[in-house]
């Protein structure tokens, strides 16, 4: 394959390290398996910190057709931070909702959560090659700091103490390369997780979906569509998805025990999604198929994505059934959160036990992600007779009674929370505003450049988020601040006043919310004088949140969330 639509691939340079008796002579700190997005994102994430590492890819173009394509707003938030988002807005298509039909008839319209506030749309279509491409062009950016090796295969891992050892092959070449740590982002066939004799657990269920990807210029918006039982396909679901380019994606599940390679064949595909296209109106269009591939959901994890030196992140880790899109989403979650923590562990500013808590705040995503997604499997492809039947009368209820069609709601990925980790520091009460755990909360603000966002202050940093409505911050806290400023590389101040003008500066910046609606926001709007601080998470992740005696519990705070004495 060498086109799909518009999107040409671009073979990537193969290149053979210098070698010593069939080893690197260099060891590396960091080596990622897999230039997968995850592998991709994760590079990106440490890069931010200045932390090199090598990514292990062994094809030598972006990945296969068009695969994930729904990108949450929580992602752009993320690849906002990775320096990559400006092409992904450029060429993703926005969107918002959607529609569910039983039969002919539309049952549910419904739409994400979004509101003034927010910078980035709910939701984004974008084909996995662009994504995969912008990427590697942000990776090109870092090229002092990222060594993506193309054409290259992990066959082999060793696990030492103080590191892995890898054997590779390059070229028809086998040879050797030491790491200190190593991140496994080898996708769900992941030989990482094989060699070190790990399984994913979980529930694997049994509907089957073909995926087509269909080139057809139709004007139809940019929102998601799911019918039930249609004449096209009697008691089975359809998806369709726009995408960039004039691609259409079309799912369509098929019996439990229909053969698989039967079905996949172009001309049954072709067959169906004449049919498809025609009743819902736009078979006088011409389309063209352009990919093809199956689907069979699954939500499984390993126990835990640490062992020793070796890190999991993204479908290496962890398996989601397509529907409500956490797949990829999750796994950028995954890379955000585990590199500030090595890059902090690497830096010698936290101790190695933060990263266990990766694994802690990420297997509790899986879960949370899971049991969104499960229901959204057992509703568009019940696993039984008594989930069809279920789903039956719940369809047939909702063609009269709107409220039920929220059943069909294909429960989209949405911001997963941290509430019960460990890194959350005990916080006064608030009756607004995200609790420790949460992310934090878009606001638009006065910045010194203009109207600018909260987001537009965050970095890779610790930020104090200081609601001082003068302007003027007690004395006590401004001196912990300046010490934390000065000492501490990764240290940011952010005032949000009320009033006086918006300033900037390397690590203090102010800003001005005119409207006072960041305080509401933030649970400050109980008087004029209202005030007190929220300590960021360098992934926009509350750490704590005070009122009260604040300079020395943000002191406390950080020494916690970086496990130093
Ligand atoms: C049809 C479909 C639709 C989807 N839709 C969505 C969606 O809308 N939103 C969403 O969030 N997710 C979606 N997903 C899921 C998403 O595609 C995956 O979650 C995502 O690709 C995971 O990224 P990853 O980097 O972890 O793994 P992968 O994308 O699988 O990347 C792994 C990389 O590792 C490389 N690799 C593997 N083994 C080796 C080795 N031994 N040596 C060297 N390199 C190796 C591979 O070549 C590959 O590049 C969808 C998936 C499918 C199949």
């Amino acid at each position: 394959m060498d086109r799909i639509g518009r999107f040409v691939y671009q073979p990537q340079p193969v290149r053979l390290p210098a070698l010593v008796q069939g080893r690197e002579a260099v060891r590396h700190r960091v080596a990622i398996v897999g230039g997968g997005p995850v592998g991709l994102g994760l590079a990106l994430a440490l890069a931010r910190w200045g932390i090199a590492s090598v990514v292990i890819e062994s094809d030598t173009t972006v990945c296969e057709g068009s695969r994930a394509i729904c990108i949450s707003r929580r992602s752009l938030q993320i690849l906002e931070q990775l320096g990559a988002l400006p092409r992904f807005l450029q060429t993703g298509l926005g969107w918002q909702g959607g529609r569910s039909f039983y039969r002919d008839r539309q049952i549910l319209h419904f739409t994400m959560p979004h509101d003034a506030a927010q910078k980035l749309p709910p939701m984004i279509n974008l084909q996995q090659y662009y994504i995969e491409e912008f990427l590697v062009e942000a990776v090109r950016a870092q090229s002092a700091l990222i060594d993506l090796r193309w054409g290259t295969e992990l066959v082999g891992l060793d696990p030492q103490a103080d590191g892995v050892a890898l054997a590779l092959r390059c070229s028809g070449v086998d040879h050797g390369l030491q790491a200190d740590w190593v991140i496994a982002c080898d996708g769900g066939q992941s030989l990482v997780r094989r060699s070190l004799g790990l399984k994913l657990e979980g529930t694997a269920f049994e509907g089957k979906y073909v995926i087509a990807d269909i080139e057809l210029a139709s004007d139809y918006p940019t929102e998601r569509r799911a019918w039930f039982d249609p004449p096209t396909n009697p008691g089975y679901t359809v998806l369709m998805h726009k995408q960039p380019d004039d691609i259409w994606r079309i799912d369509y599940q098929i019996p439990d025990d229909a053969d698989l390679d039967a079905a996949l064949r172009p001309e049954r595909v072709e067959a169906f999604i004449r049919g498809h296209l025609a009743w819902i109106g736009e078979g006088h269009r011409p389309w063209r198929l352009v990919w093809t591939s199956a689907y069979r959901a699954g939500a499984m994890t390993l126990a835990d994505y640490r062992h020793g030196r070796v890190l999991f992140a993204g479908n290496a880790a962890h398996a989601m059934p397509i529907f409500g899109v956490r797949g990829l989403n999750s796994g950028w979650d995954d890379a955000f959160n585990l590199g500030w923590k090595l890059a902090l562990v690497l830096r010698g500013e936290a101790a190695e036990p933060l990263l266990d808590t990766y694994s802690e705040e990420r297997l509790h995503g899986f879960h949370v992600n899971a049991a969104s997604a499960i229901k959204s499997t057992e509703f568009m492809a019940p696993p039984s007779r008594g989930f069809v039947l279920m789903r039956e009368a719940a369809l047939s209820l909702a063609v009269e009674h709107p409220r039920i069609g929220a059943l069909a709601n294909p429960r989209q990925t949405h911001v997963i929370d941290y509430p019960t980790s460990s890194l959350n520091l005990p916080s006064d009460v608030f009756d607004a505003g995200p609790p420790p755990g949460s992310v934090f909360a878009e606001s638009p603000l006065d910045g010194p450049q203009g109207a600018a966002h909260l987001s537009d202050a965050l970095g890779p940093a610790f930020v104090a988020l200081v609601f001082a409505p003068q302007g003027r911050l007690d004395p006590a806290l401004d001196e912990t601040l300046r010490a934390l400023e000065a000492s501490h590389p990764n240290w940011r101040t952010v005032v949000i006043a009320r009033q006086g003008r918006p300033a900037g500066g390397d690590t203090r910046t102010t800003l001005l919310d005119r409207t006072g609606e960041a305080y509401v926001r933030y649970g400050f709007a109980h008087s004029e004088s209202d005030s007190g601080v929220y300590l960021l998470r360098p992934d926009g992740h509350v750490a704590g949140r005070w009122r009260s005696a604040v300079a020395t519990r943000l002191r406390e705070g950080l020494r916690r969330v970086c496990f130093s004495h």
